[in-house]
């Protein structure tokens, strides 16, 4: 594991009050559209919970699209299911001649992931699963906006989930939706004073940390102080008994593990409110400004490919992905230059070609760069310069 300096931007670009307003008008829909839905803590305990109303166990066997990051299987694991890993197109779609060589007695839920916020072809999966007696359960980890087929995405599974972290400048949150079953049986608690004090604070402190202005600075110093006191107040408690991590979900921490004891539990008041108020059309359009901006000014450099040479009408996008041909060079020279850029590269480590050639291609090769709301016209000038040297340096 290498140790590279932090990037500039911060990966994960938080809140700023410039999200919130009023405009509810916006043309592209939510998973939120799509159905019922539940808000709980995370993405990854929203896909728990869906294999628990599914009634998924031991000796079943979910099937898993071979590009995955672990939070999407450690559920699987979780339930004492198997997950079962099927091939990918070089376009991300699912390859369903893969799929039928992997079907037998025990599978029993199809899992898809629309990847970077592109659907896939969610009504010929629908129907693949219902001629084979499977579920689909539709992850939305990277699309909580979208629309296929005139209808919002997360309608085609039985169940979908998403994670309102990636979208939104939140603390903790995820979502469950069912546009065929109802989902008000499913008893939640709130994870206690802790954990909403601590999404408060984190909020705050994410809020003024990015865009810091004196007055700003002035108000935090604060609830700040509060914070560190409280928190060490906490740990000094917790030595011999609980630990820290238990108050909090994993899932806010930045990691992919899988704690079940936040399954019963809401995601927190402070998440909901900043979810109310954040303005959906600004996040819409500036994720889809900043990606074509991307696409523009790296789409026809050499030595690369953007994953997705266009940008649907109905598509609000995760990140830009863009595939390298010498990501031994180009990977570790962006991070130097510290430009915030993602790569799902544990997969290297096994997956290999005969599992699924595409994802032991991307593991490597495919760069994931923020198109976030919160990037600044300049922020978003100053990677593209940096990643347009750098290819042109090779
Ligand atoms: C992040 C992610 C999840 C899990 O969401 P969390 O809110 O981090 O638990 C599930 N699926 C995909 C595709 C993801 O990227």
């Amino acid at each position: 594991m290498v140790n590279y300096p932090k990037p500039i931007l911060p990966v994960n670009p938080i809140l700023s009050w410039a999200s919130f307003g009023n405009d509810r008008v916006k043309t592209i829909p939510s998973v939120l559209e799509a159905g019922a839905h539940r808000f709980l803590t995370s993405g990854r305990i929203s896909i728990a919970m869906a294999l628990k109303l599914m009634g998924i166990g031991a000796g079943n066997k979910v099937l898993v699209p071979a590009y995955y990051c672990t939070s999407m299987v450690n559920p699987v694991r979780w339930a004492g299911a198997d997950y079962v890993l099927y091939r990918l197109h070089p376009d991300a779609s699912v390859d369903l001649d893969d799929l039928k060589r992997k079907l037998d007695s025990k599978a029993r839920v199809l899992l898809i992931t629309h990847y970077f916020g592109f659907p896939q072809q969610s009504r010929l999966l629908r129907d693949f699963c219902d001629s084979h007696q499977l579920l689909l359960l539709e992850d939305c980890g990277h699309a909580f906006f979208g629309q296929q087929g005139g209808l919002p995405l997360g309608s085609y599974g039985d169940y979908a989930i998403a994670s309102v972290m990636k979208f939104f400048p939140v603390f903790d949150g995820g979502c469950l939706i069912s546009s065929r079953y109802p989902l008000d049986q499913i008893r939640l608690e709130t994870a206690g004073a802790v954990f909403e004090l601590k999404a408060i604070m984190d909020s705050l402190e994410r809020a003024f940390a990015y865009r810091p202005s004196s007055l700003a600075r002035f108000f935090l110093k604060l609830p700040l102080h509060l914070k560190r006191q409280l928190w060490s107040y906490i740990k000094a408690r917790s030595q011999g008994g609980i630990p820290v991590t238990s108050y909090t979900p994993l899932a806010s921490e930045g990691g992919i593990d899988f704690d079940a004891a936040w399954l019963n539990k809401a995601m927190s008041l402070c998440s909901r409110w900043v979810m109310k108020g954040a303005s959906q059309k600004r996040i819409i359009e500036h994720r889809r400004s900043n990606f074509l901006r991307l696409l523009d000014a790296l789409g026809t450099l050499p030595h690369c490919r953007p994953l997705h040479t266009d940008l649907p009408d109905t598509v609000v996008p995760y990140v830009f992905p863009l595939w390298v041909e010498k990501p031994e060079f180009i990977f570790p020279e962006l991070k130097r230059k510290r430009v915030p850029i993602l790569r799902w590269d544990f997969l290297a480590d096994w997956i290999d070609p005969t599992i699924c050639p595409v994802s032991a291609d991307w593991a490597l090769k495919l760069l994931q760069f923020p198109c976030h709301q919160e990037l600044r016209p300049e922020e978003l000038e100053w990677m593209i310069t940096q990643i347009r040297e750098t290819l042109l340096q090779q």
